[in-house]
């Protein structure tokens, strides 16, 4: 079976086309791309359905599912004193402590729908919570890597599953704390899950792996896992989030994260297009330029990075020098592409008391080098940061999402046309006013591998999902 859809404007791999169709077969994969398609009588008389915008969904390329439950929970300035990340991360520890693997597919189906709604289509799912309240393996290893897997089917949302090495607590093999018993496990742990998560891999669900951090996990491991994963599976992996975890990582190798990751894994399995560095917040100069010739990832996620107080990467100077970048919504006080792009650019025009930054750092990049990350030569900044995410977010999920050509997935945004802010606007505007201007959600229909999941704004199983999350969080809110 074939589905198709006529489109007077969708935004292609090089920039806005006009009077497109998109073909894709029953797996979900596009066919066909076609522009200037003339519509025939039959087309005409209802047998084509016809949009005014598409644009290619975003990938989320960082989420802790879980942590949807304490989304603005924590920010309380009393509690502790003085708050900051490891504060944060204390509640989210207790939080942690709690949840079943029931609870966990009702808080990700949530999430994920949320996610859909507004304009994500696949999702990268760094998994650590696999683990038993009491700190043994469940009967059934991949329990809660399970529940995800069906949220991400229940909800239709593509997802790259990450079961996570997550070893000790700090640098120089500091045993776990008691705390962290659910987080638990070894190189042999994160192998067996993954054999047993083998099967499920399809259009809709890849399988990586992410060792949690340099703190979590030493460089022998992290060889050890590697050497036994599949190629061209994704590898992701904190790094160098906050001052302090660059301050251990020099006491204990007298070199800083990136620096020591990049020199410390061999030839063979350097870091490369694999690879998603998540955060990559503290760089010095040397490791920027050296992660941005490497062809990985860097994921952001602005609005966790914000709300924890993380600190600045350096987007501007990284894409100025080829670097390649996502973006993640992590902690998921936020579920809007929408405002992480936002966060993205706002953040560097703050610090740099400029305009286009992100944008302009390619358009300088394109003069002096060429087009190292794809993306072209757009004049508009919100269409660059679309585009720009959406292929690093889908290079960092190892699927064929993130742009609508042949061979690629059916995942696609359908805009409200209705919407004022899309009145009397040249196609090339569109961007912009949508991440820019306003927020109302212009999102109206989202296809997922070729499945309609969102109609009219709302996600096709919404009433049952809410009703399912809601007895979650009374359970969770009565601990
Ligand atoms: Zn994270």
């Amino acid at each position: 079976m074939i589905d198709s859809l006529y489109a007077q404007h969708a935004l292609l791999p090089d920039g806005w086309a006009q009077q497109v169709k998109l073909s894709w077969n029953a797996a979900g994969d596009l066919l066909q791309v076609q522009a200037n398609y003339v519509l025939s009588d039959a087309d005409q008389n209802g047998n084509l359905a016809q949009a005014t915008y598409v644009i290619p969904g975003m990938v989320n390329l960082h989420s802790h599912a879980f942590q949807r439950a304490m989304a603005g929970l924590a920010e309380n300035a009393g509690q502790h004193g003085s708050d900051n990340f490891w504060s944060w991360r204390s509640q989210m520890y207790r939080l942690a402590l709690h949840i079943t693997p029931q609870q966990m597919q009702a808080i990700a189906a949530q999430l994920y729908s949320e996610c859909l709604r507004h304009g994500y289509t696949s999702i990268c799912e760094f998994h650590y919570l696999q683990r038993a309240e009491d700190g043994g393996l469940y009967a059934n290893k991949i329990a809660t890597a399970e529940a995800l897997l069906q949220a991400a089917t229940q909800t239709g949302i593509g997802i790259s599953l990450l079961p996570v090495l997550y070893s000790h607590a700090d640098f120089n093999d500091a045993p776990l704390a008691s705390e962290q018993r659910r987080f638990a496990t070894s190189v042999r742990d994160v192998l067996d899950i993954l054999n047993l998560l083998e099967a499920y891999r399809d259009g809709q669900i890849e399988i990586g792996v992410a060792p949690h951090s340099l703190r979590a996990a030493n460089l022998t491991q992290i060889v050890e896992l590697l050497n036994e994963l599949p190629s061209q599976r994704p590898i992701h992996i904190h790094i160098a989030e906050q001052q302090k975890e660059v301050a251990a990582c020099l006491a204990a190798t007298g070199q800083r994260p990136v620096a020591y990751l990049l020199q410390g894994l061999d030839t063979a399995q350097g870091i490369d297009q694999r690879w998603c560095l998540v955060h990559a917040t503290h760089l010095s100069a040397s490791e920027l330029q050296a992660l941005a010739q490497s062809q990985a990832v860097v994921g952001l996620c602005p609005s966790t990075e914000a709300n924890l107080g993380d600190g600045w990467f350096d987007l501007a100077d990284y894409v100025k020098a080829g670097g390649r970048f996502g973006i993640g919504s992590d902690s998921h006080v936020s579920q809007s592409p929408i405002e992480e792009l936002r966060w993205l650019e706002y953040g560097q025009r703050l610090r740099s008391q400029q305009r286009h930054v992100i944008h302009s750092a390619h358009l300088s990049h394109l003069a002096s080098v060429g087009d190292s990350i794809g993306i072209g030569k757009s004049s508009q900044s919100g269409e660059f940061l679309w585009q720009a995410a959406a292929r690093g977010g889908a290079q960092a999920s190892a699927r064929r999402v993130g742009q609508l050509a042949q061979g690629y997935r059916a995942d696609f945004l359908v805009l409200d046309e209705t919407h004022p802010n899309l009145q009397e606007l040249a196609p090339q505007a569109v961007m912009n006013t949508l991440i820019f201007a306003g927020n109302d959600n212009l999102v109206k229909e989202v296809v997922v591998g070729g499945k309609t999941v969102v109609s009219a704004g709302r996600h096709r199983q919404e009433a049952q999902i809410q009703a399912a999350f809601v007895r979650c969080m009374r359970q969770l809110r009565a601990i």
